[in-house]
């Protein structure tokens, strides 16, 4: 039976359009001690905290992952002062016990911070502690006199586990060249995260995983070193992160195979992604595409990362990051942390096809950083949308809307109030799409040209890179073998 109290919240959201579904849990305070419980991360946990203005009370409303700036605070409300209710000044406004605050509130208003909207579903408080709801994002702009706003910074508090340094690692596949998917998807939390200063970041090109699907040994070479190109014409910086390709740290496949000890072979044939490759390439289905989310494992867990930027087709395997490390702390006592997905706004790419995601396997599905004005407009031209506007969107025309929310996003308003009285033209949705694109790939275009030139700076970072990376992975072998009996 739900409580009374909760079922009432319940129909008020319903009555305000903010869907919901109502998971139970023993009566635990801690954020933390609920998601992992309900087996989410920080990520995906909502927060709200009542502070006093001198305008009165606002609340505020984060991820649990991020920290609130009160700079951004009182600029988004335009006040000055800015504190914490006490805690009599929270029952008496809230009516609930402290660690229990919904999102509905007699406030002056409400300001939601704008990483909340890179998930599509969030945990948070529903008045009582036995309860959690978990409430689709989208509709959290329904809560009366509300605004999005940019409030917070992230915060390290992110990783899932205590470890001595806060590690990240993110890989892309040398499989061609990087499309916008995997700039918006992946290269972008990459530079986020190495902004903060408060992490050690390793970027890997993963050529042992470009592999496992079918290559061409001479092509491969001349693609691994052009994504380090990438990543350093995309901003990272080789002094504060560590750059690799996977094959010159072995240590990572030596990993893998001592973890495949613990993975279950049905586990493997069962997720998504190997379904997808073998439908892909019916005749390459190899041991080493099987075995591809344990490497993964083994690429992340060796420098004991526990935030990982990447899109969200890879949240399967990092599931089994997670399973994995879990099964390792169990049965040899080792302190794998369980990793989380870095998520930005980018997360899931369409195709330009209007079916699937943009992949770099994909003919025809993607835009390439390095792709001229008129190869993107050519491209986006080519997105399948009907001859006329109106009427319910069609894949194509939502994977248009999708680029037009990235790129365009102050028009995309006009475009969709256009496309709903039929009065839209396509082609000029298009080409706005394709020239704001090329605007912002115009510096890496001009950076990569020079760094490309620059053949023994490329060489450095990744001798560099090499040396510093095997020296954190020879540690986690060592101690893993040791605390298998292999040594
Ligand atoms: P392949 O076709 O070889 O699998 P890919 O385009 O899927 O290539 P990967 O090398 O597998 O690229 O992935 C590199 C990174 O880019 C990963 O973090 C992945 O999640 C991200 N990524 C790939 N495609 C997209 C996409 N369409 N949208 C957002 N992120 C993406
Ligand atoms: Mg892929």
């Amino acid at each position: 039976m739900i409580d009374g109290k909760v079922l009432e919240y319940s129909n008020e959201l319903k009555r305000l359009g903010i869907n919901h579904e109502i998971l139970e849990h023993p009566e635990l305070v801690s954020v933390e001690d609920v998601q992992k419980y309900l087996g989410f991360g920080l990520d995906e946990a909502l927060a709200t905290l009542i502070m006093k203005t001198e305008k009165g009370f606002v609340a505020l409303i984060k991820r649990g992952d991020s920290s609130l700036e009160s700079k951004k605070v009182k600029k988004a409300l335009g006040i000055e002062s800015l504190r914490m209710a006490t805690d009599e000044e929270f029952k008496k406004l809230t009516g609930v016990v402290p660690g229990a605050a919904h999102i509905l509130h007699k406030v002056e208003r409400t300001l939601i911070d704008e990483r909340v909207f890179e998930k599509t579903k969030i945990n948070g408080g529903s008045g009582s502690l036995l309860y959690t709801f978990r409430y689709e994002v989208q509709d959290l702009k329904k809560i009366p006199n509300s605004q999005v706003a940019d409030i917070t910074k992230i915060s390290i508090t992110t990783t899932s586990t205590s470890i001595g340094v806060k590690r990240v690692f993110s890989g892309i596949r040398a499989t061609g060249r990087l499309h916008l998917g995997n700039y918006l998807g992946a290269v972008k939390g990459f530079l986020e995260l190495e902004k903060t200063g408060e992490y050690e970041t390793i970027y890997c090109v993963v050529d042992v995983h470009s592999i496992t699907t079918p290559y061409d040994k001479n092509v491969l070479a001349k693609n691994k070193r052009e994504i380090i190109i990438d990543y350093l014409a995309a901003g990272l910086d080789p002094k504060k992160s560590i750059i690799i390709y996977q094959s010159s740290v072995p240590e990572h496949i030596e990993l893998a195979f001592y973890f495949s000890t613990v993975v279950n072979v049905a586990r493997m044939l069962h997720l998504p992604t190997y379904k997808d490759k073998i439908k892909q390439h019916p005749h390459f289905v190899t041991m080493a595409l099987l075995n591809y989310p344990v490497l993964m494992a083994a690429d992340i867990l060796i420098y004991k990362a526990s935030l990982v930027p990447v899109g969200i087709d890879q949240e399967p395997h990092l599931e089994v990051t997670r399973e994995i490390a879990r099964k390792m702390n169990q049965i040899y006592g080792t302190d794998f942390p369980e990793p989380v997905r870095f998520a930005t706004k980018g997360e899931y790419i369409p195709s330009l096809t209007g079916e699937g995601k943009m992949s770099k396997t994909v003919a025809g599905s993607f835009i390439n950083l390095t792709d001229s004005l008129e190869e993107i407009r050519k491209k986006i031209r080519s997105v399948p949308t009907a001859t006329t506007a109106g009427g319910e969107m069609s894949s194509g025309v939502k994977t248009l809307f999708t680029f037009a929310e990235l790129f365009i996003s102050k028009e995309v308003d006009k475009y969709k109030k256009a496309f709903e009285d039929g009065s839209l033209k396509f082609v000029e949705l298009k080409d706005a799409i394709a020239d704001a694109i090329y605007q912002e790939l115009k510096p890496f275009q001009e950076r990569r040209a020079k760094i490309a030139a620059d053949t023994k700076y490329v060489d450095e970072v990744i001798r560099d890179g090499a040396e510093r990376a095997r020296k954190i992975a020879r540690e986690t072998v060592k101690e893993v073998k040791e605390k298998m009996g292999l040594t």
